[in-house]
């Protein structure tokens, strides 16, 4: 059912058509693709054209109740939780590997989606997920308790159990790569999943979700419902029927979700917004320091909860880090994300560009300097210029506020200890980073930033097994290695007294 629109034409190559071909845009549930009951659908669109792309299954209170009978019934009565987790990991792996084939495909749909450059979405959004998967598939059969010494004629040890049924709720700025990342931890140790796609990318993960059943994930193991936040992902997160809830989006929303899950008492993991600071030492590299604040905030055209939305630059190297980053901004290349010279396509949404459009107005009424950009590009779709700020101070919207769009505000600062202080004073705390040759500085001040992870002259470093989440109001609990698999599994302790010593008499 996707749109041919012949004023979209010239968009749409075969490959574009084929990709949307494969989708079956509708609700995952128990192992088939299926209709909401209220036979209900919406639009996606195309951030290029601001176009409808496709219509999907829209589900309700009543279709997200079904997913969660049916991943109730492949918990308590199906053969996931109860196979070998080295059976688990092979079809994990699996997975990973048809992924891995069809990588064109998923990139395509990634792109037409959410607008990010074809070549990234190759790259790095669909290896990446796959990554994730065949690292949560090596821990598959490698999640055990201990034996513990106790007092007494007893042993004891602990098993570490699965939790049960699982919701999950993701955003759009990464669908595949959130998909996998919620989706490792969760599956290996046997879970079963409800999962709630963004409204606006629910293309790339609907085509996972299909991928999984040909890997021989068992039905209802997998359930994926695309929808609105505020009717499926409500219906969701408090549902009575699940035992776990893991979100990423707004902390607004988090804080709504972490209510929920307080009502029926269930773990709740969060990953939140940011307003991640950057920090230019005096004495860094400035090609290379100019460089990598501008890859911490426009990556993904600055739809990244870990961008470096705050560039702090010492007062001595202020000037001249201004005018290179502002050149830096204003060459990068914006166009049409199929276009392999294109480095930033358009914004995921009307939405997100409306409100990225209203935050650069606000950052001009202000009083910070305009330094490039600060416009529309183009004349249609949701293309924003590159845009560069300087003379921000701290109490500006611009400085506080998580724009979420490719808006880059540089900020001055003198001493060591005010920039610590600066870059702590906000109510976020994902991810920060410093640029510096010298080491001292690197380590006091990556000890001193409140920040669940910090850079040293780089950005936006995720490896699989490095845990990744916020301090503060960034989230709660960590995705991404070990420590993703705590919050996944729930620890059992046996306790059985020692036998007296048999003898045999013969
Ligand atoms: P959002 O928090 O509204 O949406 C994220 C997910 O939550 C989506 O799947 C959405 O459908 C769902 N959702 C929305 N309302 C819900 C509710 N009441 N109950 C349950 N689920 C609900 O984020 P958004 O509106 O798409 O974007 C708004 C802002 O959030 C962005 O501008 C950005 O600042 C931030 N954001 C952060 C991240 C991140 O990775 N931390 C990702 C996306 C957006």
């Amino acid at each position: 059912a996707f749109r041919a629109d012949p004023a979209m034409e010239p968009e749409m190559s075969e490959e574009h058509k084929a990709a949307l071909r494969s989708i079956k845009p509708q609700l995952l549930i128990n192992g088939k693709f299926e209709d909401a009951a209220s036979g209900k659908t919406f639009e996606t669109y195309d951030p290029r054209t601001g176009e409808p792309l496709m219509t999907v299954a829209e589900a309700q209170a009543e279709d997200v109740d079904r997913a969660v009978k049916a991943a109730r019934q492949a918990f308590d009565e199906g053969p996931w939780p109860r196979m070998s987790g080295r059976q688990r990991g092979n079809i994990m792996n699996k997975l990973a590997t048809l992924m891995e084939k069809h990588s064109e495909e998923l990139a395509t749909l990634e792109s037409l989606d959410n607008g990010k450059p074809y070549a990234v979405a190759l790259a790095a959004d669909v290896p990446l997920s796959v990554e994730h998967l065949r690292y949560y598939a090596g821990w598959a059969d490698k999640i055990y308790g201990q034996t513990i010494p106790v007092e007494g004629k007893m042993t004891a040890y602990t098993l570490r159990e699965p939790i049960g049924v699982v919701g999950q709720i993701i955003p759009w700025n990464f669908p595949l790569l959130m998909q996998a990342w919620k989706l490792g931890p969760a599956l290996a140790p046997g879970n079963t999943v409800v999962m709630k796609v963004a409204e606006q990318t629910p293309l790339s993960a609907l085509r996972v979700g299909e991928l999984a059943l040909e890997a021989g994930l068992p039905p209802g193991v997998l359930n994926i419902i695309p929808g609105d936040g505020p009717v499926a992902g409500a219906a969701l997160a408090s549902h009575k029927g699940i035992n776990k809830v893991a979100f990423t989006g707004s902390t607004e929303v988090g804080r709504i979700i972490m209510r929920q899950a307080a009502e029926n008492i269930i773990p709740v993991t969060l990953e939140l917004g940011g307003k991640s600071a950057c920090i230019i030492c005096p004495d860094a590299d400035l090609d290379e320091a100019v460089r990598g604040a501008h890859d911490a905030l426009f990556f993904n055209h600055g739809q990244c909860c870990t961008a470096g939305s705050r560039t702090f630059v010492h007062e001595s190297i202020y000037d001249e880090f201004v005018a290179r980053a502002a050149k830096t901004a204003s060459n990068r290349r914006v166009g049409d994300p199929f276009d392999r010279s294109t480095q930033q396509g358009p914004q995921v949404s009307q939405e997100q560009f409306d409100k990225i459009l209203g935050l650069i107005n606000k950052g001009v009424e202000e009083g910070a300097k305009l330094e490039t950009g600060g416009k529309r590009h183009g004349d249609r779709g949701y293309f924003v210029q590159p845009t560069v700020f300087s003379n921000v101070t701290d109490d500006m919207t611009i400085a506080k506020d998580e724009i979420f769009g490719p808006v880059q505000s540089i900020l001055k600062w003198s001493s060591v200890e005010e920039v610590i202080r600066r870059a702590n004073d906000t109510e976020y705390g994902l991810a920060a980073g410093v640029f510096t040759k010298n080491i001292n500085l690197a380590n006091t001040i990556s000890r001193a930033l409140k920040a669940g992870t910090v850079w040293v002259n780089t950005w936006n470093q995720f490896d699989a097994g490095v845990p990744f989440g916020g301090y503060k109001t960034s989230g709660i609990g960590r995705e991404k290695g070990e420590a993703a698999l705590a919050h996944y599994t729930q620890t059992k302790a046996v306790y059985m007294p020692m036998a007296e010593p048999i003898t045999w008499n013969s």
